[in-house]
């Protein structure tokens, strides 16, 4: 039976030293680290996680401001607002919150953030830091998914390792990180599910991460013995929120295996509060 990988245990830990370096920050630059999140339009999924994110950044004294427009907002109001959040010199971290309103596009956008303040891990600069294994912000999710496998213990190199879904936030940069620890990487989109081979690329991971969103895609049946899975979709099944991995049967295969809810969701809030306060060292610091 496998280990339950707890993300809100490992969320705990992380927070105790996010309010350490926070509240060193106070003391010395007399103001708290400060996100500030763009919301356009009202969205009930984006309200409630922005909810959570508010509620753990004031538990961890840090600060929190959202600056929300109506769902008929301009996007050149949104560039004007980006413009003069990169240069205020208070705010330590920008995020736009999605979904965007109509046909915006949200990546036009996200990419006139500095990404010096690019908390999320998504300015394009910040994407190529992962290619060149360089230190910058990577996306908070795929930070997450790194965070879990090294909390196992598992040795990584030379890992066949499983990657479902390839979006830009979560399958791809991860593809890429786990390709920098020296894991063998594959990874599968809509045309490996469609040509039908999804089991076979699933049955020889040592390493399985799942970013699709669609309810126990991934069979039981299918995951290797001894295998770390760790399982990042989110669906709302009969109220109830669910992942992308058929849990019952897979727990009985895998070594490890993430819960959801309470795997990879906390710790990816956990790395955006710690990207918040490495951008806010730096910045009050004067490096950038
Ligand atoms: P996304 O942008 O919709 O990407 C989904 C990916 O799954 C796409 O690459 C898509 O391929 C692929 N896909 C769709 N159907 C497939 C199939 N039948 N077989 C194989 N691949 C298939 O979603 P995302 O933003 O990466 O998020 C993925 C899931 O993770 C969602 O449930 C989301 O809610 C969740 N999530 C959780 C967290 C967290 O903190 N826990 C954070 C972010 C996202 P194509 O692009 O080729 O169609």
């Amino acid at each position: 039976m496998a280990q339950l990988l707890k993300g809100k245990d490992i969320a705990v830990s992380m927070h105790h030293e996010i309010k350490i370096a926070a509240r060193k920050l106070i003391k010395q630059y007399n103001r708290a680290p400060l996100l500030c999140v763009i919301q356009a339009g009202e969205y009930h999924g984006s309200t409630l996680y922005m909810e959570l994110q508010k509620k753990t950044a004031q538990s961890l004294s840090l600060g929190y401001r959202v600056e929300k427009f109506p769902k008929t907002v301009k996007k050149e109001k949104l560039y004007e607002v980006i413009q003069e959040l990169n240069n205020d010199k208070t705010v330590n971290g920008i995020m736009l919150q999605l979904p965007l309103p109509g046909q915006m596009n949200a990546n036009e956008l996200r990419h006139h953030i500095r990404p010096e303040k690019d908390v999320e891990g998504v300015h394009p600069e910040n994407l190529g830091k992962i290619i060149l294994d360089k230190e910058g912000f990577a996306p908070c999710t795929a930070c997450a998914v790194m965070k879990l496998l090294r909390s196992t213990k598992i040795h990584l190199y030379g890992k066949e390792a499983v990657v479902i879904g390839h979006s830009e936030i979560v399958g791809k940069p991860l593809s890429l990180m786990l390709m920098n620890a020296l894991c063998t990487v594959t990874v599968c989109h809509i045309a490996t599910g469609k040509r039908g081979i999804l089991p076979e690329h699933v049955k020889r991971a040592e390493i399985l991460v799942v970013a699709v969103g669609k309810h126990n895609l991934i069979k039981g049946e299918w995951i290797k013995e001894g295998a770390v899975v760790i399982d990042v979709g989110i669906n709302c099944v009969g109220g109830k929120v669910a992942g992308d991995v058929e849990f019952e049967t897979a727990q009985k295969r895998a070594s490890f295996i993430t819960p959801v809810p309470g795997g990879v969701g906390p710790v990816t809030v956990a790395v955006l509060m710690e990207n918040l306060v490495k951008a806010a060292k730096k910045q009050m610091q004067g490096d950038y």
